[in-house]
């Protein structure tokens, strides 16, 4: 037989079917029944969902909307954030969605650098972003890791700031025991079908436990009309679709185990890669609970392509998550901060990689990846 043949499978970045191969038929079956009944927007299967994930999230209120860029524009919308002259504080390092959704509400994202070895907003920074016009910070809890929401809140408090949290890769993640959802005004979730807890398409989530907001919500998702033909604002056609809240009904009860699975993963990974100099692990403070959304590691800038390269031969997937900070995007040059303005969140950029991360992954994939890793920094000592 020749070597070639052998050769291991490649190791997926993600790997959904593996997800679904296991809930294949529960899914297919509630889906039919409910196309049998024409139950296709909002009704019985969205209120189920939002019903179950307030109670998940510690909540009172949960209102679906179509993906977690809107969760968040109509979130701040819902809490009065939506003119120009109000800006935003919004973390440098984040997926793009969380400073786009504040243009999409209306109102004016205003950047601050992340903590370097959590990847989440730093509270100091946070200070010097404050002018007389924030109304809102999003702290983005970023890879599944909480920010650090004690300084954060106390920071909001003191201000008179509304404090939303960007949930959307940290569905189940705990900061001093409570779950993220309820520790700021509104959290928002993304369920992009590869987040903790996708569906099969786009959906996302505001929660809350303002009554208030949760009917402006409810409103504003739904053409502005809390009644039929009562259009009391211009609202956004932004719900929740229906056969998606009954997946995301079907998968939510699987969400903890998941989450255990992933930290499982992440301490398989530490014990075999800690011993690799040039890797930075990521860290997991004691007073939070990390989902592991992403296993992001940072690699010395200049050997990241050459390690990407090694691993793609090696059949291993990984991603950049993210390689650009939000100013340093084409998209976000308009609010003019130079290169160096955010060393924190740039460093990020030049030095993450992202390895595979996701419930299924075996013990076995997992040497191999570390394997790949570790052999590439090895081979390097010794050439
Ligand atoms: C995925 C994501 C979003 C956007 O969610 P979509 O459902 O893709 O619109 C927003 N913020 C963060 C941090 C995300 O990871």
């Amino acid at each position: 037989m020749e070597l070639s043949a052998v050769k291991p499978r490649p190791v997926p970045f993600v790997d959904l079917q593996a997800q679904h191969a296991l809930l294949r038929d529960e899914i297919l079956q509630a889906v039919q029944g409910q196309i049998d009944r024409c139950d296709f927007v909002l009704g019985r299967s969205v209120e189920e969902f939002e019903r179950a994930f307030a109670a998940y999230c510690g909540v009172s209120h949960c209102v679906g909307v179509a993906n977690g860029t809107e969760a968040i524009a109509l979130a701040l919308r819902a809490l009065g954030v939506d003119r120009p002259e109000q800006e935003v504080v919004v973390p440098a390092m984040t997926f793009v969605a969380s400073a786009a959704a504040v243009v999409h509400a209306g109102a004016r994202p205003v950047l601050a650098d992340i903590r370097p070895e959590t990847f989440t907003l730093d509270p100091s920074k946070l200070e010097q972003a404050i002018t007389p016009r924030t109304r809102a910070i999003i702290a983005v809890h970023l890879y599944g890791l909480p920010a650090d929401m004690e300084p954060i809140r106390r920071i909001a408090r003191e201000r008179g700031l509304l404090l939303i949290e960007d949930a959307a890769q940290a569905h189940g993640a705990r900061y001093g025991g409570v779950r993220v959802g309820g520790l700021g005004d509104a959290a928002t979730f993304s369920f992009y079908p590869s987040k903790n807890l996708g569906a099969c398409g786009d959906g996302g989530a505001v929660v809350t436990s303002s009554t208030e907001a949760a009917a402006r919500l409810r409103t504003l998702r739904d053409h502005g009309a809390p009644s039929k033909h009562d259009h009391q604002v211009i609202g956004f056609n932004s719900r929740l679709d229906a056969l998606q809240a009954t997946i995301l009904a079907i998968k939510l009860r699987r969400l903890d185990e998941w989450n255990d699975l992933r930290r499982a993963h992440a301490r398989a990974y530490e014990e075999r890669l800690r011993g690799t100099a040039a890797l930075e692990l990521p860290s997991s403070p004691p007073d939070r609970e990390h989902v592991f959304h992403l296993y992001v590691v940072r690699v010395p800038s200049r050997d990241r392509d050459r390690l990407r390269e090694h691993l793609a031969a090696a059949g291993i997937g990984h991603g950049l998550h993210y390689p650009h900070a939000i100013h340093q995007t084409r998209a976000f040059a308009f609010l003019g901060y130079p290169e160096g303005s955010f060393p924190a969140a740039e460093r990020s950029a030049a030095c993450g990689l992202s390895l595979p991360m996701y419930p299924e992954l075996t013990e076995s994939q997992i040497d191999r990846v570390s394997e790949a890793v570790s052999s590439y920094f090895r081979g390097k000592r010794t050439s």
